[in-house]
């Protein structure tokens, strides 16, 4: 059994708690100093003792833990753990059931009643990321109960918390066989090169997946697509097979170029008919203003943040400044696909920054498509911010 303290909330945050708020935060705890150490259950009472909830202690850097259960005799066991992850795997079905995608997530943190804990299944070969030491207490009720549930290759880990819940350096191998990587994976029958052993990122975001088959089924054909941040050129491959005229992929990080080949190649596209560009995507801007280059799209899929030689990017202050670049170099009747995973604002504040942005360059656009996560990311309405992904397609 895990250690269980009592943590009193103060009196203005209790409905919230009450409503289904999940995050422990710091402003709303009174006794702070008993929080002794991370992956304690926590029992959060009101002013007068009265019972309230239940969680864990975990520091990630949105706050301090989640809560798993409103009922005050719920055991915090392997039970539990496992009745959390019956129930999301049930809510996935859809997904089993899919031939042409074999890779989608299977628990998504709050959404499915547990923050701190995504679990990712890429064709059999399962990945846990624990966001904080305190969920990761719990690992062997979560490994237990995952080896019991669904048949796998092998099961994975990433540790997302070190500081700033950057991922810390390892093999993640828990059980199974070990995997070759590249693990290729499909999504709506296109091939993707998944790597577990390289840094927090394995490839692909999962994430995009109904913005991927959008652009390809509805956006692609016949356009010249420019493809910013590309990372993998994921978004790029998708296009091509669409029937892109031609794709201009630009990410600033040297692996960018050998995964981009990577991608188009094992889906038989020949890479050379596509322009693959390693550099700083604000000076590409500036390159094709100067040589007066246009496009009839332009993806936008910045990172949060970002830090580069010439610049710092931080998407609420510059990315007004980003749809101004991509208007400047996007043809009449062109479409901008912009796209943001930040949680710290939300749809209706991300319109106003492409708002803003056309209005400053005198231009005018209508708002065409919107997308949020996909099933398998599953958020609660108690949470906004679980509901990070913005992603807005723009006819100019
Ligand atoms: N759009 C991608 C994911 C982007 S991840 C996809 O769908 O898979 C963010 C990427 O932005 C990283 O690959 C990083 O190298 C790149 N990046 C960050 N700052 C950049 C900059 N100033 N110019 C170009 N690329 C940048």
């Amino acid at each position: 059994m895990k250690k269980e303290i009592t943590i009193k909330i103060k009196q203005k945050y209790i409905n919230k708690y009450k409503e289904g708020y999940p995050l422990l935060t710091k402003e709303s705890i009174v006794n702070l100093q008993d929080l002794e150490r991370e992956g304690i259950i926590v029992k959060l009472v009101d002013d007068k003792n009265r019972f309230v909830a239940k969680g864990y202690y975990g520091r990630q850097n949105k706050g301090y833990g989640w809560v798993l259960s409103r009922k005050e005799n719920e055991i915090i066991d392997i039970k539990f753990f496992e009745k959390k992850i019956i129930e999301a795997l049930n809510k996935r079905t859809p997904f089993y059931n899919n031939p042409s995608t074999t890779a989608f997530r299977i628990f998504n943190g709050e959404g499915d009643g547990i923050g701190g804990l995504t679990i990712d299944n890429f064709d059999g070969y399962y990945l846990i990321n624990w966001y904080s030491k305190g969920i990761y207490k719990f690992r062997d009720e979560i490994i237990n109960s995952l080896k019991k549930l669904v048949g796998f290759k092998a099961i994975y880990q990433k540790k997302r918390f070190n500081i700033d819940g950057k991922y810390v350096e390892e093999d993640g191998f828990i059980l199974g066989t070990r995997g070759q990587f590249p693990v290729i994976v499909k999504e709506n029958d296109v091939n993707f090169a998944v790597y577990f052993d390289e840094g927090a990122m394995v490839g692909v975001f999962l994430d995009q997946r109904e913005v991927r088959r959008t652009i390809r089924d509805k956006y692609a054909k016949g356009r010249t697509v420019l493809n910013t941040f590309s990372y993998t050129g994921a978004f790029s491959v998708f296009s091509a097979l669409g029937g892109a005229a031609k794709t201009t992929s630009v990410d600033l990080a040297n692996r960018s170029l050998s995964k981009t080949i990577e991608q188009f190649s094992i889906n038989n596209i020949d890479y050379e008919a596509h322009d693959i560009i390693v550099e700083d995507v604000f000076s590409y801007f500036k390159y094709a203003q100067k040589k007066g280059l246009k496009y009839d799209m332009v993806i936008l899929d910045p990172p949060s943040f970002a830090k580069s030689k010439k610049y710092i990017f931080s998407v609420e202050k510059d990315y007004k400044n980003l749809l101004k670049e991509a208007i400047a170099i996007t043809e009449e009747n062109g479409i901008i696909v912009a796209s943001t995973n930040s949680s710290s604002f939300n749809m209706k504040k991300f319109k106003g920054y492409i708002k803003d942005a056309f209005s400053e360059m005198n231009s005018k656009y209508n708002i065409i498509e919107e997308y949020t996560l996909p099933s398998d990311f599953k958020t609660i309405n108690e949470y906004e911010k679980g509901n990070y992904l913005k992603v807005i397609f723009i006819k100019i």
